[in-house]
């Protein structure tokens, strides 16, 4: 008898248990994403669109991702408080957004003089990055992913030519995250402007220089109508963009759909890498006969150096600042070294060889 009763008591356990991984596999979850940018803005937009298809086909339509951009919740530069509130289960934006804010959050997106997109996603997801990146956003209650790669960005559309480090002095630029700073240690005033409002800024000479993405984007938003000076880049290498997940909201997923989500969300951040590349060559194959006005320019080598010195002396005081910085800076210089070393003789050593043959 006892037996029997035990054996009864481990039978009814396991349906109980089956019963209740059943309903929970056949539970629905929608979640609501903010993202900062606005209604059908391609790349960006496209990546979150991707992630949301994906996410639901994979799960058979019991994960539902509802998108919100930022002509809806009106907060492009609020996703983090949104989400860390819990008024957004997610959110599509940059990390570095919220340096003013969290100055850890910086180191997350792009690094001036850093990482390429390739060396940062191994930083990423075998250096040690996605650990750092969490415990940076752990105590605000989230979880935060890569979410998408620009490839090197473009430096910026300037109204009159650079020449020297006179001719920056009083600019007023919109370039967010460190090299905003950078900046701002050779003369420049710089400025963060919420994406929607960058042309008419530039066009009403609110600012005088324009830092963006890319010729996709760039051109997409007219600037090559009002300034004529296109730079060549050094302060955002590779930046990536960033999915933000509500702790609390992540934690009553069952595991398969957290994994769908992970899944989901790389694949559509490696989407946007090769989109970037693609649609801004596309962008670019035209130029010369649709807009040649524009002038690709370099800063000149003083200015490089310059703000080259500037970006090592801001990383030591970043540094300084407590513990974790000091452990993110570190982790970021020693495995830029280390990768570069290879990149130097398989990426740039390609390039150097084809640029002398060609
Ligand atoms: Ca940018």
């Amino acid at each position: 008898m006892k037996i029997r009763s035990v054996l009864s008591a481990a039978v009814l356990a396991v349906a109980t248990t089956f019963a209740a991984t059943q309903a929970l596999a056949q539970e629905k979850f929608t979640l609501k994403l903010a993202e900062t940018w606005g209604p059908n803005f391609p790349i960006f937009g496209d990546t979150t669109k991707n992630f949301a298809e994906t996410v639901e086909k994979m799960s058979d339509g019991r994960l539902v991702i509802r998108i919100d951009s930022a002509n809806k919740h009106k907060a492009p530069l609020g996703v983090f408080d949104m989400v860390k509130a819990g008024q957004y289960d997610m959110g599509h934006s940059a990390s570095y957004y919220w340096k003013g804010k969290v100055p850890e959050t910086l180191f997350f997106t792009s690094m001036p003089f850093g990482m390429n997109a390739m060396e940062q996603y191994a930083w990423f997801y075998h250096g040690g990055g996605m650990e750092l990146m969490q415990e940076v956003y752990e105590p605000h209650n989230m979880l935060s992913f890569p979410g998408g790669n620009t490839g090197v960005q473009m430096g910026g559309w300037f109204r009159k030519e650079i020449k020297s480090l006179d001719d920056l002095k009083g600019l007023k630029m919109r370039i967010p995250g460190f090299a905003g700073e950078v900046f701002a240690e050779v003369g420049v005033n710089p400025t963060n402007i919420a994406p929607g409002e960058l042309y008419t800024a530039l066009e009403r000479n609110t600012i005088d220089a324009v830092e963006w993405v890319g010729p996709a984007l760039d051109l997409r938003l007219g600037f090559q109508q009002i300034a004529d000076y296109y730079y060549t880049g050094w302060h955002e290498p590779a930046t990536e963009l960033q999915f933000l997940v509500n702790k609390r909201v992540w934690e009553r997923l069952p595991a398969d759909l957290q994994e769908i989500m992970r899944v989901a969300m790389r694949t559509a951040s490696y989407d946007m890498l090769v989109h970037s590349q693609h649609a801004n060559a596309e962008a670019w194959a035209n130029i010369k006969e649709e807009h040649p006005n524009v002038q690709i320019k370099q800063f000149p080598d003083d200015i490089f150096k310059t703000m080259y010195d500037a970006n090592k002396r801001l990383l030591k005081a970043a540094a300084e600042r407590n513990e974790l910085s000091a452990r993110i800076v570190e982790s970021q210089d020693t495995y830029l070294r280390q990768s570069r070393a290879y990149t130097d003789i398989s990426e740039r050593a390609y390039l150097n060889t084809m640029a002398e043959v060609e």
